[in-house]
């Protein structure tokens, strides 16, 4: 049996990696890269496969999947809320986001139509294999997947938090022999501060920016980190007025037709209800002078109106603007964070405003990732995806120095024996 690392080596963004094995070809998501342009993975010819599975919906580990519907793609298996919210991801790639994509809406409809959906901890037979997808913990729908087939356990942990949030339980399976790992590196070298503490914290300054009049604009992914801070805001019963705007709130109606996902769905009820739902243009710019949290996508300020609010929240000293999410390299996101700067008519601009960060992060830190590396028996290849290159490397030396494991950071396209 081969795995080949199409896409997601020493970075974050456009997983994808393909098992070839006597029995099957399976290919594990198939993601893009969200900078500038968009990066896709390394090709494979839809005829090749026999199966996909797709372990959630964000786009650098489901965006890239259309390309295979252009011709007779294969079947693809995952939870019933990943497809949900993959498609609506997806369809707004292809609406809103301004990129050259080498697909259209017909082939996400033709992809829709070829996947299979399951329940979290279902078992299903694919090709020669026995898949389960566990909950992962990460966003709402989200999966590692066991693959077991062929004499072989594989695990492909996907995006995975083992910690409980506000909106999600945490990863818990057991794990067992295996013989090929497959693990997310993106927090590999730091650990989360207590989430209770983030959230403490967050809510504090909130009302700080709002008492000295501010308004406070939280640019936040659409699927998952969005609910989580109205959840957050809720918990704390927070007083003062809170706004969500964009393809967050279709988010929201998916979820309320999947309760079963959700750690405590009436608190989700609660929270999402408390929220002031904002769709006009008209009620944007007022709500940018009005005293107040507005929690807008797109998180890494890619997309969206929270390229609005952030031009807007920007140029005044008394506001804030919050960045709760990981900030992909190349992302306005990112430039916002490490240098203050932010794009006002056209041009890179210092931000007056106060950016903060708080660590509201959907995935396992150091400690989680060690007790995940923890549960695994046998000795298993690992291989280390989704993280920066330094993250990566230093997560392979870590696990070949504690478990004596063969633990490897992938190159692009490198291929691996199991
Ligand atoms: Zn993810």
């Amino acid at each position: 049996m081969e795995a080949r690392i199409l896409g997601s080596a020493r970075e974050v963004g456009r997983s994808a990696i393909l098992l070839k094995s006597s029995g099957a070809n399976l290919l594990l998501d198939f993601g893009v890269l969200m900078q500038r342009e968009i990066g896709f993975p390394a090709h494979v010819q839809p005829k090749d496969l026999d199966a996909i599975l797709l372990s959630h919906a964000h786009l650098d580990h489901s965006g890239a999947l259309p390309l295979f519907y252009l011709s007779d793609g294969p079947k693809i298996y995952t939870t019933r809320l990943t497809l949900e919210l993959s498609r609506l991801l997806i369809e707004d790639l292809l609406r809103v986001s301004g990129f050259y994509l080498p697909f259209e809406y017909l082939d996400l409809l033709e992809m829709t139509r070829k996947t299979i959906t399951l329940n979290p901890d279902d078992k299903i037979k694919i090709s020669s294999f026995e898949a389960t997808f566990y909950d992962a913990g990460h966003i709402p729908g989200s999966a590692s997947i066991l693959l077991e087939g062929g004499g072989k356990r594989i695990l492909y942990t996907g995006d995975v938090n083992d910690e409980d949030t506000q909106l999600l339980r945490g990863a818990d399976y057991e794990i067992g022999e295996l013989d090929l790992l497959i693990t997310e590196s993106t927090y590999a070298t730091e650990d989360h501060p207590p989430r209770s503490e983030v959230e403490k914290s967050f809510v504090e300054y909130a009302k700080e920016v709002i008492e000295r009049g501010g308004t406070l604009f939280v640019p936040a992914f659409s699927v998952g980190r969005a609910q989580e801070i109205a959840c957050t805001l809720s918990s704390h019963r927070f007083p003062y007025p809170t706004y969500m705007d964009g393809m967050a709130l279709k988010t929201n109606e998916i979820l309320f037709r999947h309760p079963e996902y959700l750690r405590d769905y009436k608190a989700f009820r609660r929270a999402i209800n408390s929220v002031e739902v904002v769709t006009a243009w008209r009620q944007r710019k007022q709500i940018v002078n009005t005293p107040s949290v507005i929690i807008s996508p797109a998180g890494m300020l890619v997309g969206g109106a929270a390229i609005f609010y952030n031009q807007q929240i920007a140029q005044r000293e008394k506001n804030g603007i919050a960045i709760v999410a990981y900030q992909v390299q190349g992302t306005p996101g990112r430039t916002l964070l490490e240098k203050g700067l932010a794009l006002i008519n056209g041009k890179p601009t210092k931000v007056k405003a106060e950016i903060k960060r708080f660590d509201f992060s959907s995935h396992s830190g150091r400690s989680g990732l060690m007790n995940l590396l923890r549960k695994v028996k046998g000795s298993p290849k690992v291989l280390m995806v989704h993280g920066e290159e330094a993250s990566c490397v230093s997560f392979a030396k870590n696990v070949r120095e504690i478990f004596g494991f063969e633990a490897y950071a992938p190159k692009p396209n490198e291929a691996f024996q199991v």
